[in-house]
């Protein structure tokens, strides 16, 4: 029986890298975005190229009923799910110092960063206990893509930073809750990658990195996030649960 994964974001960036490697590893794919499918049609075929069945779950991971209706329709093509990879996430509109960035931006992001991502968490992780209930030899796990900032202060979008934080210990919460049905949950740390996200300040970290911001001095890729959470869905590391994969070319790396 393939494995199925559902990935949030999947349909560009971070979220297609991801998909990518998971497709090339023999997985089917529910992918989520908030644009109508016949924007991402031709992404879709692409993945299917790769080997994968894949459908399409348009929804507002912020939204308690476009969590359920995607659940309820991976539930009816596929029946079961096996990985969940949380990584739809928005950045502030506007970079603003905290001294002024508005509760306005602080409650967009965190609704859809880190309490869309919780709630939607905590939904599969019924689903997955249920299943593991019904068929004992299931096999479930759940990826969390957070960022760097979890840990590393940027005053100009204070509630990005503060939502993946939140993020690190919901990993945690799951992964302590989940461990007598033997469901392991990580967090995985991007550091700065190409992608639509940063593709406004795409000159500020050329610099930084020209001038050794990272010890590997290049961007990341979606594809080096891909490659890991592949890894991870695979299974290869089952003994890891509740851990944090770094995946930053040292920018988080003290030096002095
Ligand atoms: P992009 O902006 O390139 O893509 C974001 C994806 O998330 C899109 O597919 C988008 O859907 C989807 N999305 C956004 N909001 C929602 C929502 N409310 N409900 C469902 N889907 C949504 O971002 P990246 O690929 O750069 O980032 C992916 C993740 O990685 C994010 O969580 C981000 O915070 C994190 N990250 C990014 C880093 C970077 O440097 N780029 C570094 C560290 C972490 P659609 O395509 O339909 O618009």
């Amino acid at each position: 029986m393939k494995k199925i994964a559902f990935v949030t974001g999947g349909s560009r960036g971070i979220g297609l890298g991801i998909a990518q490697h998971l497709a090339s590893k023999g997985f089917d794919l529910a992918i989520n975005g908030v644009r109508e499918e016949s924007a991402v049609e031709e992404v879709l075929m692409a993945l299917r190229a790769l080997g994968a069945e894949v459908i399409y779950c348009q929804g507002d991971i912020a939204s308690a009923s476009a969590r359920t209706a995607m659940l309820a329709k991976i539930k009816e093509h596929f029946g079961w799910l096996n990985v969940l990879v949380n990584n739809a996430g928005i950045a502030p509109k506007v970079r603003n110092d905290i001294l002024e960035a508005t509760e306005e931006s602080f409650d967009e992001v965190l609704n859809t960063n880190l309490k869309g991502t919780y709630f939607l968490t905590q939904a599969v992780a019924n689903w997955m206990v249920e299943q593991k209930h019904e068929t004992p030899d299931f096999e479930g796990s759940i990826i969390t893509i957070s960022s760097v900032s979890a840990t590393v202060a940027s005053v100009n979008r204070g509630e990005y930073c503060v939502a993946k934080a939140g993020l690190g210990m919901m990993t945690q919460l799951f992964a302590a809750r989940l461990g007598e049905f033997n469901i392991p949950v990580y967090e995985v740390r991007p550091g700065i990658i190409k992608t639509d996200m940063t593709s406004g300040v795409t000159a500020k970290y050329d610099k930084l990195i020209a001038e050794g911001l990272t010890v590997q001095a290049r961007w990341g890729y979606p594809d080096d996030i891909g490659k890991a959470v592949a890894a991870i869905a695979e299974g290869a590391f089952p003994y890891s649960t509740g851990q944090v994969f770094v995946i930053d070319g040292g920018l988080t790396l003290a030096r002095l």
